[in-house]
């Protein structure tokens, strides 16, 4: 099948081993599909349904047919991420990532308050006192919890630039948000495009984190951070170099950028499609004004080697894309 404009019959299939675990998942896989104006990438999660993935879509047929606004801005700052790792392992991660900014995931385990303490602290060490430090709970705690471990946190962090999506539900951020002293941002909370504007209404959180990918594409993210009319920050859902072209151009166009970007997330796969993939350098990124095209010895060492995966895919693009307008 086909719209006249992207050549779905000729997308790709790939399949990339992730460097650890992430989400669950040990391979990545998406789909890349030409278009007029580039490539865009399909790739939504495998357990979002066909309505949701419909949103993944229309940004990959905007990038493909549309091309993205205008940039206010050449390069976007990106955090680093430290994972659940030991301080030493910490401190590495952050001093050979050249970034001002780094993300550290805690509420690993129920008894992580210990490890998450000394981890924040060797990163603050790792990054001095003019870097920023940010923590990820991912929706972990309860009220209770993320009240009191945000604050003993932000303690050993020498101050903390925000929280991320401590709990699970909106409810549960507003309560903590009236609690404590730190910033509080939404990440899980913002998936739809109507997320953005009941978090700020419930008072949810200071900064709401963005993916263009979920929210359908650049021009409705930017959109959807105007009526949010909360400080927003662009993150990545994981893609090869050609999806996430989407997400660093959206962080370019966005007017306010007040925080670096979660999109050095290609050093979480083992492999791209493209030959000079979106690395950091220095800690930012360049915008780039059109996606980068995949390379096509890359295409076919990352063609999925599974034809049954294969076919799954390819009859869940034609679903998906019956459900655009
Ligand atoms: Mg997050």
């Amino acid at each position: 099948m086909s719209d006249g404009v992207v050549d779905f019959e000729s997308a790709v299939v790939y399949a990339i081993p992730m460097r650890t675990r992430f989400r669950g998942i040990t391979v990545r896989e998406g789909m890349l599909i030409p278009g007029p104006d580039g490539w865009g990438e399909f790739c939504p999660f495998p357990e979002y349904d066909d309505r949701e993935a419909a949103a993944w879509l229309a940004t990959a047929v905007e990038q493909a047919t549309a091309g993205w606004p205008e940039p206010v801005r050449d390069r976007v700052p990106v955090n680093c991420i430290v994972p659940a790792v030991g301080p030493e392992r910490a401190r590495e991660i952050v001093a050979a990532s050249g970034c001002r900014t780094a993300k550290v995931k805690v509420a690993d385990h129920p008894y992580s308050l210990h490890e998450d303490l000394e981890r924040v602290a060797a990163v603050r060490d790792a990054l001095g006192p003019t870097g920023a430090v940010r923590v990820d709970a991912n929706g972990l705690w309860d009220v209770e919890t993320a009240v009191t471990r945000i604050r003993e946190i932000d303690r050993a962090a020498g101050g903390l630039e925000y929280a991320e999506q401590p709990c699970r539900t909106v409810e549960e951020l507003a309560e903590v948000r009236k609690r404590v002293d730190v910033r509080i941002a939404a990440d899980e909370s913002i998936r739809r495009a109507e997320d953005p504007l009941r978090v700020a209404v419930a008072g949810a959180a200071d900064v709401a984190v963005l993916k263009c990918t979920p929210l359908g594409g650049v021009r409705r993210a930017l959109a959807v951070a105007e009526a949010a009319g909360l400080p927003c920050l662009v993150s990545s859902a994981l893609e090869t170099s050609v999806g996430l072209a989407a997400q660093v151009a959206l962080a370019g166009a966005l007017p306010h950028l007040d925080f670096a970007c979660g999109l050095d997330t290609l050093s979480l796969l083992t492999g791209d499609v493209v030959t000079e993939p979106l690395r950091p350098v220095n800690g930012s990124l360049p915008v780039p004004r059109h996606a980068p095209a995949p390379d096509q010895d890359l295409l076919d060492r990352y063609r999925h080697p599974d034809p049954e995966r294969t076919d799954w895919w390819r009859r869940r693009l034609a679903r998906v894309a019956a459900l655009l307008p």
